[in-house]
């Protein structure tokens, strides 16, 4: 790839040819992280932000000239469908946190092709996967990153081996095997699926998708920084009479933490937008974690990057994790833009799914929700600045679990078929 330079290990900084290596540095195991290093100025020859919004493709695809892969092809199939996700209003949603109506933004991946964040990664990998002739791709994933996977996989008749915790939600899996991929649950949680899948993956040969190893995850989830700045400025200038020459930037994104991918990524395409001069600085990125699966909110509290394991314990499915695999990076995303972490309850995490749903029209599976759960938590503690601008990021849809949204929506009323019974409900007998 022309803009692909190279990889950079997060930990000790070595640089890495992109034919040297496929996963992460070799100095540090499976914990070192790679950036992909790209060449900014064939970037700023290829593209700008005028050129980018006078796309017609709207997906994440638009950002081809800022990826680190070829054009995959597979025009009209799903594949090319990940991303450009809706950005919302949420005005009432301010008003009840009493912030500024108008400057509160929630941008929806539930609506990707498989109804998650992970879409972005998967479409991403895929494409690499072909790019390298990959057989097999594989991945470990609580749900959402194996349903990206299987769907990005049969878009485009990739084969695509899936390990998930046999906790996963069930409407979860049901997006697997429907997809065709091969489905391994696992007698385990995440952390033992993660190792096995990389176990499986060199004794194979596979290519292995996993989240915090594969170094292509992080630049299709940096998509979703582009998205953000983009959008934002389409909302402040819908129609300009001379295209902006640079993009606008919320105050803070609130963005949920598991793994710390999802934050790294968003961290990473932050970081090529200001590298490019297509924005001017760096918003504050606000990590949530469930109080049951803290390991990166921990290591934040006490200033470090040792990420030390917990015993995960959370409704959020999507992001109850032992350890963290991008942990040091997602801490750093925090740090280096002057954010925070937040810790929330699964009891407000149940709060943030009704709030969403009943105030924004946002129906987010649990961990889709904890992002917003702590933007309610900041403003009761008055973490941020009611005139600030604010984007959180819901990461998956509430429909991958039911069994989650019931917990929070409560029970239907059950009635007989008759008038009588109607009008002894609503209260007008
Ligand atoms: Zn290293």
């Amino acid at each position: 790839m022309p803009n692909l330079i190279g990889f950079r290990c997060s930990l000790c900084g070595v640089e890495y040819a992109p034919d040297q290596l496929t996963y992460v540095c070799p100095k540090h195991g499976d914990s070192g992280n790679l950036d992909v290093v790209l060449d900014h100025t064939a970037i700023n020859r290829a593209a700008s932000p005028a050129s980018i919004s006078a796309s017609r493709d709207f997906s994440l695809w638009r950002y081809l000239p800022l990826l680190p892969v070829a054009d995959p092809g597979a025009e009209g199939t799903p594949l090319r469908a990940a991303g450009w996700t809706p950005f919302y209003r949420a005005d009432r949603l301010a008003t009840d946190l009493g912030l500024h109506a108008s400057r509160i933004f929630v941008k929806d991946d539930g609506r990707n092709p498989t109804a998650s964040f992970k879409d972005r990664a998967s479409a991403v990998v895929v494409a690499r996967a072909r790019e390298i002739k990959a057989e097999v791709v594989a991945a470990a994933s609580t749900g959402n990153a194996g349903a990206a996977l299987a769907g990005m996989a049969a878009a485009v008749d990739q084969r695509a081996v899936i390990f998930a915790p046999q906790t996963a939600p069930p409407a979860k899996v049901a997006q697997l095997l429907m997809f065709g991929a091969k489905v391994l649950l696992v007698n385990g949680n995440y952390d033992q699926a993660f190792d096995l899948c990389l176990q499986a993956s060199r004794e194979f040969g596979w290519y292995c998708r996993n989240t915090g190893y594969n170094p292509f995850t992080t630049e299709g989830k940096k998509t979703a920084a582009f998205e953000i700045c983009e959008q934002l400025t389409l909302t402040r200038n819908p129609k300009p009479q001379t295209p902006n020459p640079k993009w606008a930037v919320p105050d803070r994104i609130f963005v949920s933490v598991g793994d710390g991918n999802i934050i790294s990524g968003i961290h990473k395409g932050l970081k090529d937008l200001l590298a490019l001069g297509w924005i001017d600085k760096l918003p504050k990125l606000m990590g949530v974690q469930a109080e049951g699966s803290a390991a990166c909110a921990n290591a934040w509290a006490v200033g470090t990057e040792d990420i030390v394991p917990v015993s995960a314990n959370t409704l959020a499915d999507s992001i109850s994790v032992d350890l963290p695999r991008d942990g040091v990076r997602a801490v750093r995303a925090v740090r280096e833009t002057g954010g925070a972490y937040l810790v929330v309850s699964d009891d407000e995490i149940l709060d943030a799914m009704r709030a969403l749903a009943r105030r924004a029209a946002v129906f987010a599976e649990p961990a889709g929700a904890t992002s917003y759960a702590g933007l309610a938590k900041a403003a009761r503690e008055g973490i941020i600045d009611p005139d600030e601008t604010v984007v959180v990021v819901v990461t998956g849809s509430g429909l991958k679990d039911v069994k989650s949204a019931m917990r929070a929506a409560g029970e239907a009323v059950r009635i007989e078929p008759t008038l009588e019974a109607v009008r002894l409900v609503i209260g007008t007998g």
